[in-house]
């Protein structure tokens, strides 16, 4: 070993010890932090399913791919990481002896023809990330559409920078150790190292100083992401492997969508008939309130703010973005953890941590708020952002969380909506309608609608499928032609149906999402009562429901409250009819037709086919001004589907911020030329009917182009005189 080893070996060793020591510091703050949330112990269960689930996540990128050329890239840059720790150990051997290598594998020509491939596509892939980055930075566009705006961008670069560095240092490296003929494969094992040995002097001593600085590079990285426990951005390469394994449904592909999570106090679901308020927790008030699966959500968030993107409310001005949500909660449970940990003696915290101990969760910039209450009532709550979150972060569970604590403790919520809840809890059904009217939609049809359950008990007739009207289906004049229409379809088909008429009350679906658990469990131990008593002595237990909201509640909601039903959405049961020959499309539809996927049908429930099927099976006959024959798909559909702007109850409350974002999905949903939007939710329905209008008094719409329900498409080209 010479001289200049000596020192290169001193060196190393020492920024290695100082790396180590404060990576295991900042380890041990992050799992003290993760630690001071609340028990969850729903995450522990079929360990084996969600070993594999993590595997194929993160090894095989599944979420990531979403986003094909990012995605592949991210993939190779893991892959090269992966084995780039390994070539940063061999770099100790080089500084100490410039002929070092790994021991065993080190001169497997297998193994250098691995890694030199792994370095270069790495490289490859690390250069388009940052090519992404720079054309995406944030300000590059005015209009905020940057993914990256409020994620910490020298964060990014530097992460990136370093890969870039330290795979070129490894290829430095292999190139003087050819040059030196130290390198042990054949050309054909390495043919980069060895046409860069052509290129550069024979020197022993650059192998060793080049080493050096690979290992001062890595370790660099090492303590500056220490010093920066909430660099996600770095981070996530360790935190992103529990925070997948312990997501909330152990299945592959399943993000924390459909139901949301119960209402929790100690790690149990809150029973409101025992819930004391002063000894249970009701929502969330604190960041140490959310669960420690929640405190590692935040932790992993990698800023990449793919939620951001695909966020209603941001991309229409509102001050919401699910990423900066996120950050937001990251950074001050990190900066109040100081004061948490302190125990019952809080005298030595320092004065910062004691400072964000006193902000409120939810307030205003003026009273120093973490949330500011605009951003967290303009969520819709449409899972945009939970479906794209490549570290399955679980967005809509803590901003209901939060919604709940100031629901059912502050009486703090957009006053309109209190309009809502009066209703829902005097008449079962947000609008105030007389419950007695819930059945005037069957009038003037030319056939019986039966009627079971709790109103008629001693007149149940035979049925198969349970009928669920909904509150719109039954008192909203534009969704009351849906249910018209698939009534009629039904009894064309020849289903046994009947209803519960005034036996059915408000699935409790827009209560629950602003936060209100206590109306919403209400609600539905009354529907469940009603249900069952329905289905009393049957095996099967059916339900067909034209609401996307009371599809996704009834069929993954009351299962918690002891409902479970096997629930169908009129658009799988009516393809079902047209497939199997039950309902036949006999005359052709004018015009082109758009369909508009409701969130809580597609993104929560991944029924995105049938609808396209039934729409499919109807011709289409092309017009002047018409997109022809046929479907035509909005920019945005299926799992990137933009919301219609009605749910997470904001049906109910005003729309002040930004552009309404009804009116940025009719925009899209015009510029297909289509004469026909179709929907499937009689919430998409009403809001993207009030735009396509709006349009139409300014003039930007065409007369013909109208909204309505695929059923209603489906009637006319079965039953043309109907
Ligand atoms: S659920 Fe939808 S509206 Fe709410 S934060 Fe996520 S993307 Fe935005
Ligand atoms: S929450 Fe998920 S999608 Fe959003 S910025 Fe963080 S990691 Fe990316």
């Amino acid at each position: 070993m010479g001289a200049m080893q000596v020192v290169a070996t001193v060196l190393a060793a020492a920024v290695t010890a100082v790396a180590v020591w404060l990576v295991i510091r900042a380890v041990r703050t992050m799992f003290a932090v993760v630690r001071l949330g609340q028990p969850d112990p729903e995450r522990f269960d079929r360990k084996l399913r969600r070993t594999r689930t993590m595997l194929v996540e993160t090894l095989g990128h599944t979420r990531m791919l979403k986003w094909t050329w990012v995605g592949a890239a991210h993939w190779l840059v893991m892959v090269a990481f992966i084995v780039l720790s390994s070539l940063v150990l061999e770099a100790y051997f080089e500084v100490v002896t410039p002929r070092g290598e790994l021991p065993i594998v080190g001169h497997w020509a297998a193994f250098g023809l691995f890694t030199e491939a792994v370095s270069l596509l790495g490289i490859v892939g690390i250069l388009y990330l940052i090519s992404v980055r720079l054309r995406n930075r944030p300000g590059a566009d005015p209009a905020r559409r940057s993914r990256f705006v409020g994620s910490t961008m020298w964060q990014g670069y530097f992460v990136e920078w370093v890969i870039v560095l330290v795979l070129v240092c490894g290829m430095l490296i292999r190139g003087f150790k050819a040059a030196n003929g130290d390198l042990p494969w054949p050309v054909w094992a390495a043919p980069v190292s060895h046409a860069l040995g052509d290129l550069l002097p024979a020197s022993e001593a650059a192998v060793s100083l080049v080493a050096l600085v690979k290992i001062g590079i890595s370790m660099t990285w090492a303590i500056v992401i220490a010093l920066n426990v909430t660099m996600g951005v770095a981070w996530h390469r360790f935190a992103a492997f529990p925070n997948i394994f312990f997501k909330r449904s152990a299945r592959a592909a399943t993000p924390a969508l459909g139901a949301l999570r119960p209402m929790m106090s100690g790690g149990k679901p809150l029973d409101f008939e025992q819930a004391d308020p002063e000894q249970d927790q009701f929502g969330v008030a604190q960041v140490e309130q959310f669960t420690w699966k929640g405190l590692l959500d935040f932790t992993t968030c990698t800023e990449c703010g793919r939620c951001q993107s695909q966020c209603p409310a941001w991309n229409t001005g509102k001050p919401l973005s699910p990423k900066l949500i996120v950050l937001s909660l990251r950074d001050h449970a990190y900066a109040k953890a100081p004061y948490l940990l302190a125990g019952e003696d809080k005298s030595g915290v320092p004065a910062a941590a004691v400072a964000e101990a006193e902000r409120p969760l939810v307030g205003a910039a003026a009273v120093g708020g973490v949330i500011d209450p605009d951003a967290l009532w303009s969520c819709t709550t449409c899972g945009a952002c939970v479906e794209q979150c490549p570290v399955d972060i679980e967005h809509v569970d803590h901003i209901v969380d939060m919604r709940r604590y100031q629901v059912l403790i502050e009486s703090n919520f957009p006053a309109e909506a209190g309009v809502m809840l009066r209703n829902l809890e005097n008449k079962g059904n947000p609008w105030g309608a007389p419950p007695n009217t819930r059945e005037d939609w069957t009038k003037g049809l030319d056939f019986e609608v039966p009627r079971v359950g709790a109103v008629s008990p001693d007149a149940t007739p035979d049925f198969e499928y349970l009928f669920w009207v909904g509150c719109a289906g039954a008192f909203e004049d534009r969704a009351k032609k849906t249910t018209r229409a698939v009534a009629t379809l039904l009894h064309e088909a020849g289903v046994r149906f009947a209803i519960l008429g005034e036996g059915e009350t408000c699935t409790g679906d827009p209560a629950r999402r602003i936060g209100n658990e206590f109306v919403y469990q209400m609600l539905a131990q009354q529907n469940v009562e009603a249900i069952n008593a329905a289905f009393a002595g049957r095996e099967t237990k059916k339900i067909v429901a034209t609401c996307a909201h009371c599809f996704n509640t009834l069929g993954n909601e009351y299962g918690q409250l002891g409902g479970d039903y096997e629930v169908v959405h009129h658009t799988q049961l009516l393809a079902h009819l047209v497939g199997t020959g039950k309902l036949t499309p006999i005359k052709p539809v004018d015009g082109g037709v758009t369909y508009h996927d409701p969130c809580y049908l597609g993104r929560h429930n991944r029924v995105f086919e049938p609808p396209r099927h039934l729409l499919e099976a109807i011709g289409w006959a092309g017009g002047a001004g018409t997109a022809g024959p046929g479907m035509v798909e909005m920019p945005r559909f299926a799992e990137r589907s933009f919301c219609c702007g009605a749910g997470g109850a904001r049906m109910w409350m005003e729309e002040r911020i930004g552009k309404r974002i009804n009116t940025e999905r009719v925009e899209e949903a015009l510029a297909t030329g289509a004469r026909t939007v179709a929907a499937a939710c009689p919430f998409c329905l009403t809001m993207l009917s009030d735009g396509v209008t709006s349009k139409k008094s300014t003039g930007e719409a065409a007369d013909e182009v109208e909204v309505v329900d695929v059923a209603t498409v489906l009637l006319r080209a079965v039953k043309p005189d109907a």
